[in-house]
């Protein structure tokens, strides 16, 4: 009997935890090495569309979801000034048009039932990996404390700056794409849907968006503050802030959005980066997933359900292929996913640029085309993300 291929899969992020997951259940042996001390995620929300809740299923992991998840009513976009509706993308009837709802949770929430997922491959904490090499059939990783250890495959989901990637495609250091967002939540003791509604809320005003919605249960308002600045001055990648400092960048913006604002707790700062899509993953024995491989802009919520597909597809063809097949498995998940998460990327983009325009004619535009579409459509208006929730990465082979 052939014997199951061994995977290391670099970072416990919630793409390295679904690869975990769906190569454990492909049967393959699985060890994940994180380089932080603890598995923890940050203090936010985190939306799922009916998309990523099929991937999850597709791990088995759909009751959990099912059970941790808020589901909105409507994706509503709201001008961040005046407040009026500039479209309402309904999303109750997602089970029936997209087969699962779209779903917020808490990422510590996600997180642990990813890790329950994928209790039966081994995590190591406190292992960062310094370096990969190939030897014939066999990928190495190497850690900073003078450890390797040898598999079939290597899995680098270690996120935006992946040590894997550096280390199998060269140094191309992540793109500041000229803004960046504080999160935090606003808890509340039972749910107020009279003073924040039971939707996805995109507050779009000229240089930025905020978007605020609804976690665990309805006690917490999640809120991502997005904002352009040219230079994005911290040297880390998140930075703690102050709830005075974001207010200073939406002066004048609504009076409603901003007293959601002057609420919040735990507020983080973030810039945000991204890459321009790669045409490979993988080299020999090494491949890349999640944000490592497709680091995108978080305006169309689809990292994390990204890099829950990814996880589904290479779990799927390591399971066909089995040890003998490593590399013809990397070369069929890189056709399944390399085009969508492309394009993922670049509309995602492009999503940015129309949220934040200052162009008065520009935006009455735009405001126009959102409302002829949602007459005509209204799962097409606004983010228009019907293409990417109608994806179901289970029925594909
Ligand atoms: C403001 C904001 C809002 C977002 N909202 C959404 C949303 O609503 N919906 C959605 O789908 N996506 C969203 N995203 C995107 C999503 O958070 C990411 O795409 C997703 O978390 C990527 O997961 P990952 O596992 O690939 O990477 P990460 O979460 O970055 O995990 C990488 C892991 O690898 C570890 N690691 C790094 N380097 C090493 C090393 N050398 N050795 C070992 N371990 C290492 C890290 O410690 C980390 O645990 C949002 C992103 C942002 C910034």
């Amino acid at each position: 009997m052939p014997r199951p291929a061994r995977v290391v899969v670099i970072g416990a992020g919630i793409g390295g935890l679904a690869a975990a997951c769906a190569l454990r259940r492909a049967g393959a042996e699985v060890s994940v090495h994180e380089q932080a001390p603890a598995i923890r995620e940050v203090g936010a929300g985190i939306q799922i569309t009916p998309n990523g809740v099929k991937a999850l299923r597709g791990l088995g992991l759909e009751e959990g979801i099912l059970r941790l998840g808020f589901r909105p009513k409507a994706i509503w976009g709201l001008d961040g000034i005046s407040g009026r509706e500039m479209f309402r993308t309904p999303l109750e009837d997602s089970p029936r048009l997209y087969g699962a709802p779209y779903l917020q949770v808490h990422r510590a929430d996600l997180q642990a039932l990813l890790m329950q997922g994928a209790a039966g491959g081994a995590i190591s904490l406190g292992q960062r990996c310094a370096g990969i090499r190939t030897e014939g059939a066999v990928a190495v990783a190497r850690f900073d404390d003078g450890t390797e250890v040898e598999a079939d495959l290597v899995v680098g989901a270690d996120g935006i700056h992946s040590a894997v990637r550096r280390a199998t495609f060269g140094n191309e250091p992540a793109r500041y794409t000229g803004t960046m967002c504080w999160r935090g939540i606003v808890p509340f003791e039972r749910p107020d849907y009279d003073l924040v509604a039971p939707c996805t809320t995109v507050w779009n005003g000229p240089h930025g968006h905020v978007v605020t919605y609804w976690i665990r249960g309805g006690t917490g308002v999640n809120i991502v503050a997005v904002h352009e600045t040219a230079a994005w001055q911290d040297e880390s990648w998140s930075a703690r802030s102050t709830r005075e400092e974001m207010m200073a960048a939406y002066p004048g913006w609504n009076p409603r959005m901003l007293a959601l604002l002057d609420k919040a707790e735990d507020i983080f700062k973030w810039g945000l980066f991204d890459r321009e899509p790669m045409p490979r993953w993988s080299k020999g024995r090494v491949t890349l997933l999640g944000d490592a491989a497709h680091a995108m802009l978080p305006f169309l919520s689809q990292g994390a359900a990204m890099a829950l597909e990814d996880g589904y597809v290479l779990g799927r063809e390591i399971g066909r292929a089995g040890t003998e097949g490593v590399e013809a498995a990397l070369a069929a998940y890189e056709a399944a996913r390399v085009p969508r998460t492309s394009q993922v990327l670049l509309r995602a983009r492009a999503q940015g640029r129309k949220n934040h325009l200052t162009s008065p004619s520009a935006r009455l535009w735009r405001d126009a085309v959102y409302f002829i579409k949602g007459v005509l459509n209204p799962q097409k208006t606004g983010l228009g993300g019907d293409w990417l929730y109608e994806h179901d990465v289970t029925a594909h082979s």
